[in-house]
């Protein structure tokens, strides 16, 4: 089957393959066609080698499709469901699940270092697990999670990780109030989904920061009040809070550098929610007595910060009930030729289609 492969890291093109066979089916996991698929932030920090990732691997992790066929002792799944790919799936057992705080389970980890495909040069693995920019993916049963009818596979794929992590963040994580400001630094995919949260929580001022200048307008479409480059923001902060800092500046990069100036626009007291994923040799400082005196709340989110089904279904009764808007998302597009070339060779062909939310 076909799929797009990444061959050494820190390469930016995308090979697309037609001799890659997806591996690993029997008890327990599910073998899914991909019918659309998503480019996330994380496939370009995996294949840069900002995440760690062994290579050479098949990078997406935002997928949707059907059900092929299920393994034994497989419950709920059959051949013919329409399900979304969910990279981090809950065991429901381990002291993080039983919280209720399933985005912190580490089971669906523990696979990561398995290959999940392979072609007669050797073993190929999946990002995160999963691998979507191919036709068909095998996967846990925990990764297979059933989408209601209404809901297109574009949108799945999109919830799949985006959506679901901007919007938890607002939502889960930093808990917007009502009335409040808010500043979002990086306003990918990622970014605008927290534009779309701060909306959804009532937000009366959403500035999105980015130095790119599609993607501020992108932001303005998704609810931003209004869309600054980083040049611009010390500006608006002064405009718009009379100095103080926001009430909630979202971090959506992943880097140091935006993390501190990030947490430097957040008013004393208020909430700096990191939502970027960053590297292992970045730090981000703050001193003590900053810390203790400026009482900033320093909130990281991962995945949504919440139970992962949960948020799931939270962002389908949103987007059904039109308080997010999920369709815009799947044709803002942006041009990065190496990939979107690959993309474009993966639809040739096949069922599958691509969006891409950088
Ligand atoms: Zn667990
Ligand atoms: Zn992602």
């Amino acid at each position: 089957m076909r799929a797009a492969v990444l061959h050494e890291i820190g390469q930016d093109k995308l090979e697309v393959l037609d001799d890659v066979e997806a591996v690993g089916f029997g008890p327990g996991k599910v073998r899914i066609r991909i019918r659309a698929t998503g480019l996330c932030h994380s496939d370009l920090s995996a294949m840069n080698g900002v995440l760690p990732q062994p290579a050479p691997f098949i990078p997406g992790h935002e997928g949707a499709g059907e059900v092929v066929d299920v393994g034994d002792g497989v419950t709920g799944l059959k051949a013919g469901d329409r399900v979304l790919v969910c990279w981090l799936p809950a065991c429901g057992a381990c002291p993080s699940c039983r919280r209720g705080q399933t985005h912190l389970c580490l089971a669906g980890f523990m696979n990561a270092g398995t290959p999940n495909f392979k072609r007669p040069g050797g073993d190929v693995f999946g990002f995160a697990g999963t691998g979507t920019f191919t036709e068909e993916v095998v996967v846990g049963a925990g990764c297979a999670v059933p989408i209601p009818d209404d809901v297109p596979f574009e949108i799945a794929a999109l919830i799949g990780c985006g959506v679901t992590t901007g919007l938890g963040a607002a939502i889960n994580t930093a808990q917007v109030e009502a009335g409040s400001s808010v500043a979002v630094i990086g306003c990918g995919g990622v970014g605008i989904s927290a534009v779309q949260g701060a909306r959804v929580q009532g937000a009366a001022q959403i500035v999105a920061v980015d130095p790119v200048a599609s993607r501020r307008e992108a932001a303005l479409r998704f609810g931003a009040t209004e869309a600054v480059s980083p040049d611009e923001f010390a500006d608006a902060r002064q405009r718009i809070t009379a100095g103080e800092g926001f009430d909630y500046v979202f971090e959506v990069v992943g880097k140091s550098a935006t993390a501190r100036t990030a947490y430097e626009n957040t008013r004393r007291g208020g909430t700096l929610c990191i939502v970027g994923a960053g590297a292992l040799d970045d730090h981000f400082q703050v001193n003590m007595f900053e810390l203790f005196f400026d009482e900033k709340r320093i909130l990281p989110s991962m995945y949504g910060g919440g139970d992962v089904l949960r948020s799931y279904g939270r962002a389908v009764e949103l987007w059904r009930a039109g308080r997010i808007d999920l369709e815009s998302m799947i044709t803002h597009r942006v041009r990065l030729d190496g990939i979107n070339d690959a993309l474009d060779q993966m639809r040739t062909g096949t069922s599958l289609r691509t969006c891409v939310e950088l």
